[in-house]
């Protein structure tokens, strides 16, 4: 005999943004019975001496998300890398009398007036925490690793069966399974997408000089390259270019490697001293063209998937996760049906517009750093040049890129 079981809520896929979900919705509407269902159960036990090859760049609107969902304090107790400087340069151009040209632009936290300009925090750091918190939430359940088998989205319930044949109806189900969605193409939502033939190697390097705090980035015509500051002196490598040339780096030897990545990054930081695993991401750039239907949400990668080079990925799913927990809130406050197309169409509203801006912004930066048009290269110099040298549009850039310019979600949380 098969279970069947009713839920308010059942989140699918339980990854940084899906848990955050939980965790906040949890925390802001207690009388909720929420269910949260991964194909994979997170590996808590590591080496303590090791970093995770995969890290985000955490802004100051995430930072406030997780405070308010309580797990701020359990990932910095565990492990963060504060940053107070950007530097970002390109590959330089050749002026009429042959020498090169870069621009380049630096950002201090200290000119705007802030802490920090946000946090390199490792992934399963952050995963951890939340999983830690939903565990001391008794209306969360979590079924993970689950599998699952068929949806079905009737008028007043949605239905899913798990592969042991469970049986789970909730009021709504978010989608919240990464950039391959299940739930998004069992719901039958297209993807709108940009041709991007590009893949990010990732890996942790030791550098001879210290990284000084700061996140570098090098834009190269195949792709950008970013040094992300790690505790120690360690930094987190992203290092984006064409699928086939990632792969050739993963496979070279390690010194061979090491001489490679100091040659493409300038040796800005001198010898690269140790290379932990190199593995290879391929990068998406896709935007769903809904993001909600009765009785669904779609969240984070699972609506809209962006280039890792303004590190904005996670940072945008967990705008959506505040969004979503105070559309949802209201309308428990206002007694609607929380899986009501209209009460959801708020949600998709507001985050459209914010996501969509960001792809198009990642769209347009790629091309732009990946010209090869000497015209295109000097103006590029020159506007990073002069964007450089003036401190309030730096300042406005800045604050977008930390999630402060505005009155973003995540203020409603509780
Ligand atoms: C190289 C690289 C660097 C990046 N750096 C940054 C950065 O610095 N800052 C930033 O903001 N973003 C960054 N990103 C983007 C960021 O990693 C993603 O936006 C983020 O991981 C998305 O989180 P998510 O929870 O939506 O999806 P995911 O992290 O993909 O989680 C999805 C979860 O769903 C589960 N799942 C999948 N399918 C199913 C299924 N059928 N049933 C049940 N469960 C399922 C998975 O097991 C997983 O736990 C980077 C991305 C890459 C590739």
């Amino acid at each position: 005999m098969n279970e069947n079981i009713n839920y308010d809520i059942i989140i699918v896929g339980g990854g940084m943004v899906g848990a955050s979900l939980a965790c906040g919705l949890a925390e802001g509407a207690e009388q909720l019975k929420i269910a949260v269902i991964d194909a994979n159960a997170p590996n808590f036990d590591w080496d303590k001496d090791s970093y995770d090859m995969r890290v985000s760049a955490i802004t100051r609107a995430s930072q406030n998300i997780f405070k308010n969902m309580g797990v701020w304090e359990n990932i910095v107790e565990q492990r963060v890398s504060p940053y107070y400087d950007m530097f970002v340069w390109d590959a330089g151009n050749h002026d009429r009398h042959g020498e090169i040209q870069h621009g380049e632009i630096h950002f201090d936290s200290a000119d705007m007036g802030e802490a920090d300009l946000g946090h390199i925090i490792e992934n399963r750091i952050i995963v951890k925490a939340l999983y830690q918190r939903m565990q001391e939430m008794p209306q969360i359940s979590l079924y993970c690793p689950t599998r699952l088998e068929a949806i079905a989205f009737n008028q007043d319930k949605t239905c899913l069966t798990l592969q042991d044949k469970t049986k789970l109806t909730a009021n709504l189900i978010v989608g919240a399974d990464g950039t391959r969605s299940w739930v998004r193409q069992q719901a039958d939502i297209a993807v709108k997408g940009w041709d991007f033939d590009q893949a990010a190697l990732v890996t942790t390097v030791k550098t001879e000089k210290y990284h000084q705090d700061t996140a570098w980035q090098r834009f190269l015509s195949t792709g950008p390259l970013a040094f992300l500051p790690l505790t120690d002196g360690y930094s987190s490598i992203v290092w984006s270019t064409s699928p086939g040339e990632a792969q050739r780096l993963t496979e070279i030897p390690e010194a061979e490697f090491a001489l490679e990545l100091e040659q493409a990054f300038e040796s800005k930081l001198g010898k690269i001293v140790s290379v932990a695993g190199r593995a290879v991401f391929p990068l998406r750039l896709f935007e769903t063209l809904n993001y909600v239907k009765p009785r669904l949400a779609l969240v984070g990668d699972a609506a809209h998937t962006i280039h890792p080079l303004a590190g904005q990925g996670v940072n945008l799913g967990l705008a959506d996760v505040a969004s979503l927990i105070t559309v949802i809130i209201d309308a428990l406050n206002n007694k609607k049906d929380i899986g009501d197309f209209k009460v959801l169409r708020r949600y998709e509203r507001w985050r459209r517009a914010d996501n969509r801006s960001m792809l198009v912004a990642m769209d347009g930066l790629k091309r732009l750093f990946g010209s090869e048009l000497s015209v295109v290269k000097g103006l590029r110099g020159f506007g990073l040049n002069m964007v450089n040298k003036i401190t309030p549009l730096k300042n406005l850039i800045m604050q977008q890129a930390m999630g402060i310019g505005g009155t973003g979600p995540g203020s409603k949380l509780k």
